[in-house]
């Protein structure tokens, strides 16, 4: 066979044919240097430890023993039979029991020595384990130390995938160093030779530590120089500066008073208006904080200024509601507000588009319809983005573009996520922010609780004593419809259900995702307008949905959303003056589970949540989903790390201050590296 290099594809290595190579690709591997890269989620530890009489019990342990007999196998009915036999070391014996495996019998030759690695039980001096790995001890590739354990796909075994880390294993020289002696001299970090092996094969757990300190490190070492030079690229180009800023105008229109935080977040934006490059604020605020009064104070200022503003919002119900409150907000100040959404018609998005260009319109709202061809404005000033977590770094960036000209727009990013300011920090490391920690005045917080089934006919009393109260109610179930459902409640059949048997005599309405834009749309102003009494819904709700009326919202098989998911659904109540209720059914026992949804009964602060969630669940959730628009991590965790965090963001500086866009010849290998970090957001470096 030639020589393996990095670039080699996967499918020179042995045993991997077209059914593999399709397997692999779905993990994300095609070349070697996909799988040095592709490190283990988890390690056993199959150290041989000891004489049998000594290990621990119910525990994984390894050993070394000697097949005393033959195996034998007892066919105990169809589909079930027994292979058992004796294993002995000098001092004790153990019990071997393989369940439909017959064929280990001809692999476990009697007088031959193995490495066995399962569970020992037993009492007294008799241990037995069933269904243990095995090898020839000798011969043994998988036992015997410290063994990798992969993320894996159907088609892709263990043992398949150890054998092609084997293999790769040979090119781990040529991967190229991306930290230089002092650095690593700096921060103690073991050098990328090292590393690479030792992530895959470990001699010892030292050995593990010090491989993913240095991989952890070069991770958000690169994350670091990524958005630093994100950063430094936009403090070069030009905005349009917003000069005249009459904020006052906007407020005295109001329908109400601003709260102190609204006003001071809308202070910050427009301090950064008023400059002559772009803005980039994050505007973070929990649901029902008023984040919408605060965009629209910046879009009133780029028209003061004579500029067009654009709103971007993640679902066309979204964007139709903004339009709304916009309209109803900057209308009256004789600002013109036109929405563009993928649902329009071909003669209404051409209207529109003419409008954008010819300047008519002083604020376009839309969803990703606003980034397609064709799109042009006159004068773009100011980009916002709503529920920004749904949007990548590029999709910003794509409007940004559409400013036309040299000069580019300001932006303001609203998320409801409420991040950790820790990870705040890091993910919108290329923001400033801005916080609204306050709700408008008047609000009652939300009674939450966890109900079981055995409730649920309570509950259902509960709906219609609100209906009669003149309230309106939401019910949201994880599923669309019966086909996706594992004992989940289907929108659409258990919204019939309702409709049908348990409240014929109320209106109910179903809306989910797959239905057509008009129609969910009509659906919503029904509800709106209180034209429907009870809303049955998947989380096609979640995001910014206002009808200060309802003030029940019921989720069912509530254990399947996250936390941070389930405060967003329940911000879409208790946002008028009515007490408003959350009412969380789940049958699940699991003592994680009760305890995650009682964190939610227990406070409606979104932090809190958004840090009980952290610690509960993992970052995983914050950065796996890639919501963010970020690269993903593999090994850093940032809440648990932020030593090693602040140690790369020192060292990023350190770089950049000699090398400011690490261009010089020593740096290559590690601008290739960033590069490919930040490969799905384009191509940082211009
Ligand atoms: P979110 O931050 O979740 O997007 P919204 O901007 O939709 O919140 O505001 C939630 C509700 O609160 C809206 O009905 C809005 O009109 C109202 N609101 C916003 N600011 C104030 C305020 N200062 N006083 C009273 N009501 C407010
Ligand atoms: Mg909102």
């Amino acid at each position: 066979m030639a020589e393996l290099t990095l670039h080699t594809p996967l499918t020179a290595l042995k045993g991997v044919g077209p059914a593999k190579e399709k397997a692999l690709a779905k993990l994300g591997l095609t070349a070697v240097a996909d799988l040095l890269a592709y490190f283990p989620r988890d390690y056993e530890d199959r150290t041989l430890r000891g004489d049998i009489q000594t290990l621990p019990l119910e525990e994984p342990v390894c050993f070394a023993a000697m097949v005393a007999a033959p195996f034998h196998t007892t066919f105990l009915r169809k589909g079930m039979d027994l292979t058992k036999g004796r294993v002995v070391d000098a001092a004790a014996q153990v019990e071997v029991t393989f369940f439909n495996q017959p064929y280990v019998r001809s692999a476990l030759t009697p007088g031959e020595t193995y490495y066995f690695y399962g569970k020992l039980t037993g009492t007294g001096r008799r241990r037995q384990m069933v269904n243990p790995y095995f090898e020839r001890a000798g011969q043994n590739t998988f036992t015997g130390g410290i063994m990798p354990v992969y993320p894996l796909t159907a088609g892709i075994t263990a043992k398949f995938m150890g054998n092609l880390q084997k293999a790769a294993a040979q090119c781990v020289p040529q991967i190229q160093e991306t930290l230089s002696d002092d650095l690593r001299a700096a921060y103690d970090l073991a050098p990328a030779d090292f590393s690479y092996r030792a992530i895959h094969f470990p001699q010892s757990w030292e050995e593990l530590e010090r491989a993913r300190r240095r991989l952890m490190f070069e991770e958000l070492f690169c994350l670091n120089l990524g958005l630093t030079l994100i950063r430094g690229r936009r403090s070069q180009q030009a905005a349009i500066p917003f000069a005249k800023q009459d904020l006052e105008a906007f407020t005295a229109g109001l329908p109400f008073t601003l709260t102190d935080a609204q006003l001071r977040s809308a202070r910050e934006a427009a301090a950064d208006l008023k400059q002559p490059v772009p803005m980039n604020r994050l505007l973070q605020g929990d649901v029902g904080s008023g984040k919408t009064v605060v965009a629209a104070a910046c879009a009133f200022l780029a028209w003061e200024n004579g500029c067009q503003s654009a709103l971007m919002a993640p679902t066309e119900l979204l964007a139709q509601q903004h339009l709304k409150t916009m309209e109803t907000l900057l209308g009256k100040m004789g600002m013109k507000v036109a929405l563009l959404t993928g649902s329009m018609t071909a003669a209404q998005k051409r209207q529109c588009r003419e409008a954008l260009e010819s300047g008519e319109i002083d604020l376009i709202v839309g969803t990703h319809a606003l980034l397609s061809e064709g799109v042009e404005f006159r004068r773009l000033g100011l980009v916002i983005t709503d529920e920004q977590h749904r949007f990548g770094v590029d999709q910003r960036a794509a409007l940004s573009a559409k400013s036309g000209g040299a000069q580019r727009p300001h932006v303001l990013v609203m998320s409801a996520t409420p991040i950790p300011r820790t990870l705040a920090l890091m993910i919108y490391g290329d923001l400033d922010l801005s916080v609204i920690d306050q709700l408008p005045p008047g609000r009652t917080p939300v009674d939450t609780m966890l109900i079981g089934e055995d409730k649920r006919q309570r509950l259902y009393g509960f709906v219609r004593k609100q209906v009669g109260l003149g309230r309106q109610v939401y019910i949201v179930c994880p599923a669309v419809d019966q086909e996706d459902t594992e004992g989940m409640k289907a929108a659409e059949q258990f919204g019939q259900s309702l409709q049908g048997q348990v409240f014929p005599d109320l209106k109910v309405a179903i809306v989910h995702g797959r239905m057509k834009a008009r129609d969910k749309q009509a659906v919503m102003e029904d509800f709106a307008a209180g034209r429907t009494d009870v809303l049955v819904s998947t989380t096609v709700i979640e995001v910014g949905v206002d009808v200060p009326n309802a003030s029940l919202m019921i989720i069912e098989n509530a254990d399947r959303f996250g936390l941070s998911q389930l405060h967003q659904l329940r911000g879409r109540v208790g946002r008028g003056q009515h007490q408003s209720y959350c009412v969380l059914i789940s049958n699940n026992r699991n003592e994680l589970t009760r305890k995650r949804l009682k964190t939610l009964c227990a406070t409606t602060d979104g932090f809190v949540i958004a840090e009980e969630d952290l610690k509960l669940r993992g970052p995983g959730d914050f950065f796996g989903a890639r919501q963010h628009g970020l690269p993903q991590l593999k090994l850093a965790s940032l809440e648990g790390d932020m030593r090693l965090l602040h140690q790369a963001q020192d060292a990023a500086r350190g770089v950049l201050a000699d090398d400011p866009d690490l261009s010089r010849p020593d740096h290559a290998p590690l601008r290739l590296r960033v590069e490919q970090l930040f490969r799905e957001n384009g191509d940082i470096f211009n």
